[in-house]
């Protein structure tokens, strides 16, 4: 039996954007008693202030939390998202969705992408999208929750939220302070750690104020005060693989409100488009190897649907992770921990996942280094499929009017993304891997989006009777019909979560 004696009796979490108050919220949810959690931050310093597309696990934190969907979209002026429309990735004009949920059901042991690519090469079906629930409904610009009735088409989608990050943070710190977070207002100056160990012993703001706990949680975001600042992890650097490296973000009024994210692909990088209740969010991704800071920020600008809000405003960054995500008592979540560019919306999932595995693997004040091990074997394993997920899109690209297209068409990539492509374009067939977060779907709307085309069909497929373009046909025709029952984006959100201001 474990002695009480050794558990965590005190949590320091460094650090108040994103990050910071979605560990609070989930900590304080968790540890309902005998652990006291305090949350410093800087309002001198300030948050990052971009990240506002999300992935549909979001769902399952908020859920965790006891969030009401409807008071939390209302809350942080949020929207609705099905998917994410690529445009000019796989060629200059062409357009693909990447849905949330799948293609269709699956009717057959065969599955659906090869009856379609038998049917699309002779000219009997039309894009892939066509045949998913969730770019019916998003064309059309309508939006309710799917239904949860199996046989019903309209289940056959998932969703996610558009939403201001910074009103994210701000609902749960109302939340954690609730359950008895102390919020602590100062810039951290010094770490001080274990002469012997090298564990981290407390943090001293510049007022001169000390604070010692048993574990730190390093949300400082990029800098890493004290994963990288103090304990000297390491980084891993993966910009040869994702050369963006900046960004310049600006809000414009919202016109379009679509129920999902756009991602347009410009020379060097591309340009995301984010409705939001309050104003739409935009920012041109982009690698300063290949286009010049004001380059890029005259693109961005002439590329808004209507006029900008604000002045735009510039980000820098490191694509990568930090060598240990757990390193001592000091476990970075966000920004702190790693890098990879909101392409797929992933940040805001990793804060979730690092928070899930930090419960799930819970220490006591021994820190036995077994825990820390399998926390970051897991924290690894998961961002490296992420980045494959990423790295797909710029590799599978077939452009080749600028220097950084024709520089991604022909890199060298990971091996295990390399044999995932080659399955693909030999058997398609999506080769899947235990820890990725991107089922089938995802992988196969972006190989088919951007033209890996499977050079044979799955030889099973002879050995079966399927009248398949007719299927196909009446699946494209039950899925217009149920979006044409929905109501549109602007309706659902005015009826059930519209924000006060
Ligand atoms: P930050 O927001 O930087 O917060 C750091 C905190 O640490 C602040 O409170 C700061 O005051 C505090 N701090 C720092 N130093 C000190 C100190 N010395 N003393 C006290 N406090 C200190 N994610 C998505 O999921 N979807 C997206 O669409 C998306 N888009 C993005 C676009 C861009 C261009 C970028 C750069 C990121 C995007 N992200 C996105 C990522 C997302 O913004 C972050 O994952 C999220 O905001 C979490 O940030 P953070 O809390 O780790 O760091």
């Amino acid at each position: 039996m474990q002695a009480h004696d050794r558990n965590i009796r005190r949590i320091i979490i460094v650090g108040g954007g994103t990050a910071g108050w979605m560990t609070a919220a989930a900590l304080s949810n968790a540890l309902q008693q005998g652990c006291e959690i305090s949350l410093i931050e800087s309002a001198e310093i300030g948050t990052v202030g971009v990240g506002e597309a999300t992935i549909p696990p979001i769902k399952v934190f908020n859920q965790s939390l006891g969030i009401d969907e409807n008071e939390f979209v209302k809350f942080t002026q949020g929207s609705f998202k099905l998917g994410i429309e690529f445009v000019n990735w796989g060629r200059l004009g062409h357009r693909y969705f990447h849905p949330f949920g799948s293609y269709g059901r699956q009717f057959d042991v065969v599955n659906l992408h090869h009856y379609w690519q038998d049917a699309h090469s002779q000219g009997k079906a039309s894009s892939l999208e066509n045949y998913c629930m969730a770019w019916a409904a998003a064309k059309t610009g309508r939006f309710a929750p799917p239904m949860t009735d199996p046989r019903n088409v309209l289940s056959t989608y998932e969703y996610a939220y558009h939403f201001d990050a910074s009103l994210y943070a701000k609902f749960l710190r109302q939340y954690s302070e609730k359950r008895n977070v102390t919020r602590i207002e100062g810039k951290v100056t010094e770490v001080k750690q274990a002469a012997d160990s090298g564990f981290v012993q407390s943090v001293t703001l510049e007022n001169g104020d000390s604070y010692a706990a048993d574990l730190f949680i390093d949300c400082s975001g990029f800098r890493g005060l004290l994963i990288e600042g103090a304990l000297k992890t390491g980084y891993q650097d993966w910009s040869h693989w994702l050369p963006c490296d900046s960004a310049w973000a600006v809000p414009t009024a919202t016109t379009e409100f679509n129920p999902y994210t756009r991602s347009t692909a410009h020379t060097a990088g591309w340009q995301w488009r984010i409705p939001l209740q309050h104003r739409t969010g935009n920012g041109h991704v982009y690698s300063s190897q290949y286009m010049q800071d004001s380059a890029a920020c005259d693109l961005l600008m002439q590329h808004l649907d209507s006029p900008a809000l604000t002045d735009p405003k510039q980000l820098r960054f490191k694509t990568g992770r930090r060598k240990l995500f757990w390193n001592k008592n000091v476990v970075a979540i966000g920004l702190s921990s790693g890098f990879l560019e909101p392409l797929e919306s992933t940040s805001i999932h990793l804060i979730q996942a690092g928070i899930a595995k930090l419960l799930a693997l819970f220490p006591n004040r021994d820190f036995d280094p077994l825990v820390t091990e399998e926390y970051n074997r897991i924290a690894i394993h998961e961002i490296e499929n992420i980045r494959d997920f990423l790295i797909l899109h710029y590799r599978l690209t077939e452009r080749d009017d600028s220097e950084m297209w024709r520089y991604c068409a022909n890199m060298a990539i990971p091996d295990s993304l390399n044999y995932k492509i080659e399955h693909f374009k030999r058997f398609g067939r999506l080769i899947r891997d235990d820890k990725d977060l991107f089922g089938n779907a995802s992988w196969l709307a972006v190989h088919i989006g951007q033209f890996n085309s499977p050079q044979q069909n799955d030889p099973l497929m002879s050995f079966r009777q399927k009248d398949s373009v007719s299927w196909l046909n009446k699946l494209n025709t039950a899925m217009t019909a149920a979006a044409q029952r929905l109501p549109s984006h602007r309706e659902y959100v005015e009826r059930f979560c519209k924000a006060s201001i």
